[in-house]
């Protein structure tokens, strides 16, 4: 019998990835914790934890319910796009309809959904495609994306932008609550 092929743990790559949550349809919080769950049943992921919960003013469409918004830290061998691919996937499971445009160039950008799954941060990497910018474009200007950030690691430092804390500092923070 031919012994099992083992892969040596040290030849893969493993990055620590911030990842924001965001619901506003539904139960968000049985949502979030679905996806929290999601996250930490998927393969190529672990080290999972969330910060803090809070509670945001919607953008875009105004008559929409208030958002649920945490982030998540994990480890993961994933490459990029590979995880996104996999966040998808998790938005997907729990019933969350994507237009076939591209959210940017439709009416339907920032409409209420059940669940929001971005990638914030992988590693100290800066990646612009067509399908995928990191740090994430909006970072700078939310605040329900920073304090999360902070709360998770006050220390952390984002590629382009600087420190987490400078950012979280100069930053409208009017708009969350504790959930
Ligand atoms: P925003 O990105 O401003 O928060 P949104 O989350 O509402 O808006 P979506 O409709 O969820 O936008 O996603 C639109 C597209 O954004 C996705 O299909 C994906 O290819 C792209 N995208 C680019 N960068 C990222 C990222 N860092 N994380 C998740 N999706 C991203
Ligand atoms: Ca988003
Ligand atoms: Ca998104």
């Amino acid at each position: 019998m031919r012994a099992a092929l083992k892969v040596d743990p040290r030849l893969t790559t493993h990055t620590q990835a911030y990842v924001a949550l965001g619901s506003n349809l539904g139960d968000s919080h049985a949502h979030l914790d679905a996806a929290v769950a999601a996250l930490h049943m998927a393969a190529g992921i672990t080290d999972v934890k969330e910060s803090p919960r809070y509670l945001t003013d919607p953008m875009g469409p105004p008559d929409q319910p208030d958002y649920l918004n945490s982030v998540c830290s994990l480890v993961t061998s994933l490459a990029p796009h590979a995880l996104l691919d996999r966040l998808q996937a998790i938005e997907i499971e729990q019933g969350r309809c994507r237009p076939e445009q591209p959210a940017a160039i439709t009416a339907l950008r920032w409409q209420a959904r059940t669940l929001d799954l971005d990638i914030l941060l992988y590693g100290d990497e800066c990646i612009q495609d067509e399908r995928l910018i990191v740090p994430h474009a909006g970072i700078a200007e939310r605040s329900f994306v920073l304090q999360p950030l902070f709360d998770l690691n006050a220390e952390l430092f984002v590629p382009g932008l600087g420190p987490v804390a400078e950012l979280l500092a100069i930053v409208d923070t009017l708009g969350i609550r504790p959930a």
